[in-house]
C-alpha cells in the first residue's frame, strides 16, 4: 500500500498516511485533528528493478595480457 505525505496548514505538521490508491486524493486529518491539510508529493515505495551498474568487469581475453588484440 502506498504511503502519502500530507501537511497540515493549521499546525504545519507533516505526516504520512497509508491508504489505497483509490483514496489517494481524499482529505486526511492531521494527528492534531485538523482537516485543513494538503497532500504533498506522493511517496510511493515501489521497488525498482535492475541493479546498480557494476564498474570494472575487465580482465577478459583482451585485457592486454594475452595480446590478442
Ligand atoms: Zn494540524
Amino acid at each position: 500500500m502506498p504511503t502519502y505525505e500530507f501537511r497540515c496548514r493549521e499546525c504545519a505538521t507533516t505526516y504520512e498516511v497509508k491508504r489505497p490508491m483509490a483514496e489517494a486524493s481524499d482529505p486526511a486529518p492531521c494527528p492534531g485533528g485538523h482537516t485543513d491539510t494538503v497532500k504533498l508529493l506522493s511517496v510511493v515505495s515501489v521497488a525498482t528493478g535492475g541493479g546498480a551498474p557494476s564498474a570494472g568487469g575487465g580482465g577478459g581475453c583482451c585485457g592486454g595480457a594475452c595480446g590478442c588484440g
